[in-house]
Parts: structure tokens; C-alpha cells; sequence
């Protein structure tokens, strides 16, 4: 998360949120976003209240987050795929017009969110990929730009050392043919400017690879609503991978006679339920938010058996908005956060789960 807003002053008590989670909010716009859209659901709620659109203000929103390099997980500084290949996926609804928009694998273009918008708003299709999503880009005036920081090419390279074949080489390490240098002797040597601390970011991201992303919804006074999803997707994935995160229903629902609901985490699992669009129809049976989300995780948690051994390698959130203005959000597992905006500053609320702990 890479907020530079003050998170312990806009913690509230678990008892405070969960009272915000369940009161309606009336006629005042709401925005909310995965923990690292403090700044996001701030500046889309402002938007709103200016009289934007929905759609516009959640995509402004979540730009914040896509030219942050501070946030390895979304659009410029984004981790790569396995090649060291930044590749971004993102979608857009519009509960109004009751349209969508979609890229997925595009690459040097750091504002996927507002391609996914121009899918929706200037041509016949709902989802363009790989090279076409880059051209379709270009075409619309894009600029090209190499998305991957010094940041996270050292962490790049730092898996790229991690990996052995079955006799325990590496290419990419000392051996025969470079035996004097250590692999951490020659990435201080190649990253001169690194700090320790970003070496050891580089080296749990390596064992580690983290999935990030920004899911952002929003509801105005006259209760319209809109979504939006963007991310790099799974560091180290196979190039042409593609999460949830770009596929409406997955990542991303907007119903305008319902609500809307959103997802972070491992997409390979939200695909599966549909996790989204699973949400919105909960709400619509009756269920609350917070309610809705949990029968998604259930689902995901049935694909599994409930087998918390394998449940536990994964994380996966949702985030829920209704039209009347009952909001919500829960992971997995417990000690995930979501932010909300409904007036002033962003504030981080404690999302529900389905289980305790990991
Ligand atoms: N859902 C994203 C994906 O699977 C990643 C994430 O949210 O962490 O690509």
C-alpha cells in the first residue's frame, strides 16, 4: 500500500466499523477501494460531489494508484511477468448506461483504467487484449513508456536467481564461468543506489510474489454507480496470463438496480465463482454486504473442500457497494482493510472474514 496519508488516524475501532459498514448513508456519494485507495476514493468522491460522473471519478481515482511506482501491484512500477514485462489488465461498468470496458495484457501503458474506458465509450467491444489493447491505445493517443522501475527490476532479477533447475543451477548466479561474485555482491554492484531495505523487499517479493490491485466503487446522491478494477496482475505470471481483475463479473460488477462489487487478490480463484457478479446477485436476493461477500468466499472455499492447507496459500478480498448505501468487504482470511470516503478524509475499515486466521 503506498498512501502517504496518516493509516493510524483513520483506523476506526472494529465496533465503529461495522456500525459504518451497515448504516446507509443517504443521499451523500460514497467511494470505496481495496486499503491502498485512500487517496483514490478521496479524490473520486470530490469528483463526484463536483458533479463528475461516477465512471470518471472512479477512473481519476484510481490513476493516483496507477502512476504511483510505490505501488508494485497497479500500473506504473507494477511487478512484471516471468520475461520482466510489465502487463496491465483493468475494467470499467457504468451502472448508468449499463456498459462496460476492458483490457487485459497491455503493456507500456501506464493508465489501463482509462483505455478499459475508451473500449467501453468508443468502440463496438467489451474487452481487447495483448497487442490489439496496445494498439487500440496508440490509436487513441496513448503514450508508450517503459513501465517497470529500478525498483522492481532488481526484484525481477532477485527471482530470476531464485530459480534452480533439477541439479540445483542457475544461469543468472555465480558458477563455473563467474565464480566470484555472491548473487547479492553483484546485485549491489548492478543497483548501486538500492538501500538494504529494498533489497529485502526484492528478496520476499522473489520467494513471495505478490499480488496487489485496485478495485474502486462509487455511488452519487442521485444513486448512480460506477466500478473500476486495474492491476499488473500476479508478479513472475506467464506472459499473457490474465487475472480477474479485467473479466466483468470477476473483478468487477455494477448492477444498477443493485449495487456493485469488486476484487482483489488471487484471481485464478475469483474466475472460478465469478465472484462479482456472484456478490451483486446476493445482494440482490436480500443479503447485505458484508453478507454477500462471505457467499463468495464460501464458493471459493467449497472449490477447495474448505482444505485450509491449500486455502492458506492463497488471499482474496471482495469489496461490496449497494445502491442504498450499505457498504462492505471480506477477505479470506482476517486482518484485511478496505477504505471508504464518504465526506472528508479517506478512513480504513476492517474487513469481515470467513476465517479467523492463516
Ligand atoms: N486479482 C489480481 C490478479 O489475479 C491480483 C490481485 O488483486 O492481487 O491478477
Amino acid at each position: 500500500m503506498s498512501s502517504r496519508l496518516n493509516r493510524r488516524s483513520l483506523l476506526l475501532s472494529p465496533a465503529m466499523a461495522a456500525a459504518a459498514a451497515q448504516a446507509p448513508s443517504g443521499k451523500r456519494p460514497i467511494v470505496i477501494s481495496s486499503a491502498n485507495g485512500l487517496l483514490c476514493c478521496e479524490r473520486a468522491r470530490t469528483l463526484i460531489e463536483r458533479g463528475h460522473d461516477t465512471l470518471d471519478a472512479v477512473v481519476s481515482g484510481v490513476g493516483i494508484v496507477e502512476d504511483d511506482p510505490k505501488d508494485t501491484s497497479v500500473g506504473y512500477g507494477g511487478l512484471p511477468n516471468e520475461e520482466g514485462i510489465v502487463e496491465l489488465d483493468a475494467c470499467v461498468m457504468h451502472g448508468p448506461t449499463r456498459r462496460a470496458g476492458s483490457v487485459a495484457s497491455l503493456r507500456n501503458i501506464k493508465n489501463p483504467a482509462k483505455v478499459a474506458k475508451l473500449v467501453m465509450e468508443m468502440t463496438d467491444h467489451v474487452m481487447i487484449v495483448g497487442e490489439g489493447a496496445l494498439r487500440f491505445a496508440r490509436t487513441m493517443g496513448f503514450k508508450e513508456e517503459n513501465l517497470l522501475t529500478e525498483q522492481t527490476r532488481l526484484a525481477w532479477l532477485v527471482w530470476k536467481q531464485s530459480l534452480r533447475d533439477g541439479e540445483g543451477r542457475n544461469n543468472w548466479t555465480d558458477g563455473l564461468d563467474a565464480p566470484l561474485k555472491k548473487p547479492t555482491a553483484a546485485l549491489r554492484q548492478l543497483f548501486p543506489n538500492a538501500t538494504e531495505e529494498t533489497l529485502a523487499w526484492a528478496q520476499h517479493v522473489a520467494r513471495f510474489p505478490t499480488t496487489g490491485t485496485i478495485n474502486c466503487l462509487a455511488l452519487n446522491a442521485k444513486g448512480e454507480m460506477s466500478g473500476c478494477t486495474t492491476t499488473s496482475g500476479l508478479a513472475w505470471k506467464i506472459p499473457g496470463r490474465i487475472g480477474d481483475s479485467p473479466v466483468i463479473g470477476a473483478g468487477l460488477y455494477v448492477d444498477q438496480e443493485v449495487g456493485a462489487a469488486g476484487s482483489t487478490g488471487r484471481g485464478e480463484e475469483n474466475i472460478r465463482v465469478c465472484g462479482a457478479h456472484t456478490i451483486v446477485e446476493a445482494m440482490r436476493q436480500g443479503k447485505s454486504p458484508n453478507e454477500a461477500c462471505l457467499e463468495a468466499l464460501r464458493r471459493i472455499a467449497r472449490n477447495y473442500d474448505q482444505d485450509l492447507t491449500r486455502l492458506k496459500k492463497f488471499d482474496i478480498t471482495f469489496y461490496a457497494l449497494r445502491k442504498d448505501g450499505a457498504m462492505g468487504s471480506a477477505g479470506l482470511f482476517a486482518g484485511q482493510r478496505y477504505a471508504v470516503n464518504d465526506g472528508g478524509s479517506s478512513r480504513l475499515l476492517d474487513c469481515v472474514s470467513l476465517y479467523d486466521r492463516k
